[in-house]
């Protein structure tokens, strides 16, 4: 209730991760290293490993005891994998007598708002998309908002933006396309970056080597991607002389059906992803 009620400070909401891995460590760093109060973040998880590393960097209350976390929050962040979800929602239901008052946001990959319903009846749920690159504040996440107000998706945004970028969905089946363009995405570029380098390697380059420098292209060009307002073909074009070098690569890529590849490719994962729904 105090998530809909308090305009004020949006610091007062008390944020329960369900689930201590990967995916909530990188969205807990980016709150508290933004300024959100760790005394008001929760992480509950089984093991303790990982609860401890979380209180010891960040400052955060930990326990092993979901119904605990969740009793004390507003916000219940689900971050166990997809797996799983449906025995920790049912453990919640059971266990919380106001579970329909907090605002649940989920990180898991498949699940639609539908099966949620199915597990903890008619709650203010969002589903949200991250990518990896969360973990170095330079994700992007997509958020779908089911039954939520201005100020819940307010909250969820600023949260998120803690690590990196956020878009924002209409329509549910939309968190599929996202899937293609940024959840997946991050392994297309490693997937170049490893072919380059190979190729780089065979003309004699040590691997380190070989890796520096297709990484330090890769952070240049999407650097100045970033920096310019031109679109990537005008980029592209800036640095592709009629005749010349880089010409003669680009035209064999593009003979080779690149861009055909990469748009099957991006389908392919959002079929996938429409049959894990
Ligand atoms: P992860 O590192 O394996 O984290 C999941 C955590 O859940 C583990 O720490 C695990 O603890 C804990 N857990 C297991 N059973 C539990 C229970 N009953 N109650 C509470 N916690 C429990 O996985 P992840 O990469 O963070 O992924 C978590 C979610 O994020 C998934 O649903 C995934 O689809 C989504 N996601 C991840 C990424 C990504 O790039 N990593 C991107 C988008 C979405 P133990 O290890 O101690 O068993």
């Amino acid at each position: 209730m105090k998530l809909r009620q308090r305009i004020k400070s949006m610091n007062d909401n008390t944020v329960a991760f369900i689930g201590a891995g990967n995916m909530a460590r990188c969205i807990i760093g980016g709150m508290v290293n933004t300024g959100y109060p760790a005394a008001n973040i929760i992480a509950a998880n089984p093991s303790r490993p990982k609860l401890d590393a979380l209180a010891a960097d960040f400052g955060i209350v930990v326990t092993q005891d979901n119904l605990l976390a969740v009793q004390k929050a507003d916000v219940i962040v689900l971050s166990v994998k997809p797996q799983l979800m449906g025995e920790v929602c049912r453990q919640l239901i059971a266990g919380v007598p106001d579970i329909s008052e907090k605002l649940f946001v989920t990180v898991a990959a498949g699940l639609p708002v539908s099966r949620y319903e199915e597990w903890l009846g008619p709650v203010r749920l969002m589903r949200t998309m991250p990518n990896s690159p969360s973990l170095v504040g330079l994700g992007v996440t997509g958020i779908f908002a089911s039954r939520c107000s201005n100020y819940e998706k307010s909250f969820v945004d600023s949260m998120f933006s803690a690590t990196g970028k956020t878009v924002w969905l209409d329509q549910e089946n939309q968190i599929n396309d996202i899937t293609a363009v940024t959840g997946s995405a991050p392994a297309y570029f490693f997937y170049f970056m490893q072919a380059m380098a190979q190729k780089a390697e065979l003309l004699g380059f040590s691997p380190d080597e070989a890796h520096q420098m297709v990484v330090q292209t890769a952070l240049g060009a999407a650097t100045m991607a970033t920096q310019s307002s031109l679109s990537f073909a005008d980029l592209r074009a800036q640095v592709t002389s009629k005749g010349g070098t880089t010409h003669e690569a680009i035209e064999t890529m593009r003979n080779a059906g690149l861009e055909l590849m990469v748009a099957d490719a991006m389908q392919a994962a959002i079929r996938r992803a429409e049959e894990m729904a």
